[in-house]
């Protein structure tokens, strides 16, 4: 009988990601998501009509439980939740609620049906916060820094928690900033693609980016879904980092998205008055703006793959200039199928 998985945030970037690399793998896959979804994802990696649909709030434990029940999963990856840090001081209690208590209630639900369903909890890097040292690895203490992080330490430390108190086969992925033509266009490498696809194809203004020289260890998306399945499929639950081990700054994403559009990015002023035109053209491509400035980080954020690599045999293949150049290209192909 085929494997059944379950997973929360099916619409998400992630769960579409999961999902082809689950049906690939032969498994009849269940998913989740609020009412206000959209599916757009799955419609186009033809792979909706395969799924089974189910709308679930993170919040309604008794939902949860019979959810459980009905689909009688053997895997259970929750994808479920905000994924956007932004300002999450401005987030409603109930976002929290799903991210935090959200695994304590699946993990709970589990427990009460008694069967040997495996659990993945997808954690964050930005749990580590102002982290004392760096690259993190899954030693290194949380210091979380906004209610995102907070809430994702507390859903980290419940899969722990219900793992060693009851045995359940659960393990915590911390993972690091991960992206795909599929990611939303909040985040700053999609909206630097996007941006630029705008641009290219003639509607465009620049593209109005905060911290230039803010970094972040970009890993691809459709690589990290893999560990997360990796996870699951260990003798022992674990926990483990999925990260490149590698940051870059804004700025040398935006110069590698510009290579694939045919531009060479170059700069000029400093602090809000920098902006970064085509060395060929001189067409101004992006400006700087303070309304998306966020104070710089005092830790750098890298995480450690060592052990990932070690203990589950997984490989990133894609590192940030290929990753941008994939997004660029995307974004480029649907511009032009609007325009
Ligand atoms: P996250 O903050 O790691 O969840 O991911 P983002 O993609 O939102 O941000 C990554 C980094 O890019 C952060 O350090 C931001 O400060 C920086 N950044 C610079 N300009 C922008 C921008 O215009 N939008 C966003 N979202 N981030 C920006």
């Amino acid at each position: 009988m085929a494997r059944r998985a379950l997973i929360t945030g099916i619409n998400g970037q992630d769960g579409g990601y999961l999902s082809r690399l689950l049906l690939d793998k032969g498994y009849e896959v269940h998913g989740t998501g609020r009412n206000s979804a959209s599916t757009r994802q799955l419609r186009a990696m033809g792979i909706d009509g395969r799924i089974r649909h189910h709308t679930l709030d993170l919040t309604d434990t008794s939902a949860i439980e019979r959810l459980i029940d009905a689909v009688a999963p053997d895997e259970i990856y929750n994808l479920g939740g905000p994924s956007f840090l932004g300002n999450s001081f401005d987030w409603p209690i109930d976002s929290c609620d799903a991210s935090a208590l959200g695994p304590m209630r699946i993990l709970g639900a589990i427990r009460k049906s008694g069967a040997p369903v495996r659990f993945y909890q997808a954690s964050s890097s930005e749990m580590f916060g102002r982290a004392a040292t760096s690259p993190q690895d899954e030693q290194t203490a949380f210091r979380p820094r906004s209610p995102y992080a907070t809430a994702k330490a507390f859903g980290h430390w419940t899969t722990v928690n219900f793992r060693e108190a009851f045995g359940i086969f659960a393990c915590s992925g911390v993972l690091y900033n991960h992206e795909s033509p599929w990611r939303s266009e909040k985040f700053v490498t999609r909206k630097i693609t996007t941006g630029f696809a705008a641009i290219r194809h003639g509607s465009g203004e620049p593209v109005r980016l905060g911290n230039l020289d803010a970094q972040r260890d970009w890993g691809f998306a459709g690589d990290y879904v893999e560990g997360m399945w990796r996870m699951l499929q260990q003798d022992t639950p674990q926990d483990f980092v999925l990260a490149t081990g590698q940051t870059h700054t804004v700025r040398q994403f935006a110069e590698c998205a510009a290579l694939a559009f045919g531009w060479k990015l170059a700069w000029r002023g400093t602090g809000l008055a920098e902006e970064g035109y085509d060395r060929s053209s001189g067409r101004i491509l992006v400006k700087v703006a303070q309304e998306f400035w966020r104070p710089a980080e005092e830790t750098v954020l890298c995480g450690s793959p060592a052990r990932a690599e070690q203990v589950l045999g997984w490989r990133r293949t894609l590192a940030m200039p290929e990753i941008a150049a994939l997004m660029a290209e995307a974004d480029d192909r649907r511009a032009r199928e609007v325009a």
